[in-house]
């Protein structure tokens, strides 16, 4: 099954064994200097200095001083992450509302496109009734990125012309959202943290204006995080909550990176949910995000 998420490759003891660390069967006794090995190994995967410390203090609570085979301790890794990630591992929310309005957000590059059309794709063969409004109105590819997207995904896309007003476009889209009986409307919106007081200016004012339709909009507010930049994730959550109303995440290119660790950091220090993961370019690579599965997957 491909589409089996692989946050690390080779997983983080793959990568201890190759370096000649210990075969699977070998008893290790749990002791500091095996807990400072653990560390290493999880800061190396981009976890963060704080969450390896927490999963490596968890792992020795009661256990210090024990034999352990590399299997075991391999298991008890994968069971304190997956129990950091489990509370984040959330679906995005369906209201009863309609339309539902999505706003998506993050830096460009992200996956933002991507994403969007992946969206658009799950939901409409769930039966929802979607529309697409391309709101990164001065990124001409942008645009042209999810008309191809939406014609994949088989949804409307709403666009304005080059440089016009990001919120006039959302505008139009909560009306003809509005008037069609769409059940999810997805906004695009403009990833250029360059000047943050110009983005988060624009982000206000599409939110103010989708208000004026519907006093409850927006729904979720997605932050969409490549996964390939690793601890740089940290600083776009922070960013990205001064400026919009985060209410989730998408992980995306958690395929073929071995920094998939900062997960586990965003949970530890965000709690924001985690509603997907995007594990490859094509349309069906979007997967819900499974805790347990992740964790077995970094831990290799
Ligand atoms: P945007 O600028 O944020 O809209 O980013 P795009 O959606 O255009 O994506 C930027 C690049 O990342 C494109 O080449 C995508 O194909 C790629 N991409 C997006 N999501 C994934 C993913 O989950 N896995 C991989 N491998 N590539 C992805």
């Amino acid at each position: 099954d491909d589409t089996t998420p692989k946050p690390a490759k080779p997983g983080l003891f793959g990568r201890l064994i190759g370096r000649g660390g210990a075969a699977p069967v070998v008893r290790r006794v749990l002791d500091d200097d095996m807990l400072e090995q653990l560390e290493e190994l999880l800061i190396s995967a981009d976890m963060g200095v704080d969450t390896a410390l927490r999963v490596t203090a968890n792992m020795a609570e009661g256990r210090l001083g024990r034999k352990l085979s590399v299997q075991e301790i391999k298991e008890l890794m994968s069971q304190e992450i997956a129990r950091i990630m489990e509370p984040v591992a959330k679906p995005l929310p369906l209201y009863p509302r309609t339309p539902q309005v999505v706003l998506v957000v993050g830096v460009n590059g992200s996956g933002k496109t991507t994403t969007i059309g992946k969206l658009a794709s799950q939901f409409r063969a769930a039966g929802k009734k979607v529309v697409i409004a391309a709101g990164d109105t001065f990124r001409a590819a942008a645009v042209e990125q999810l008309q191809v997207w939406g014609e994949r995904a088989g949804v409307p896309v709403l666009t304005a012309p080059e440089g016009s007003d990001p919120a006039s476009l959302a505008f139009d889209a909560m009306t003809q959202a509005q008037a069609d009986g769409a059940d999810l409307l997805l906004i695009d919106t403009a990833g250029r943290l360059q000047n943050r007081g110009d983005l988060m200016e624009e982000l206000a004012k599409i939110v103010r204006v989708i208000r004026k339709k519907d006093p409850t909009a927006p729904h979720n507010t997605l932050l969409v995080l490549d996964a390939t930049t690793g601890q740089n994730a940290l600083n776009q959550v922070k960013v990205f909550r001064d400026i919009s109303d985060v209410s989730g995440l998408v992980m995306t290119k958690l395929d073929g990176t071995a920094k998939g660790g900062v997960l586990v950091a965003l949970a530890d220090r965000f709690g924001l949910p985690i509603h997907a993961i995007g594990v490859g370019e094509q349309i069906d690579d979007l997967s819900p995000f499974d805790p347990e599965e992740f964790a077995a997957a970094l831990v290799g």
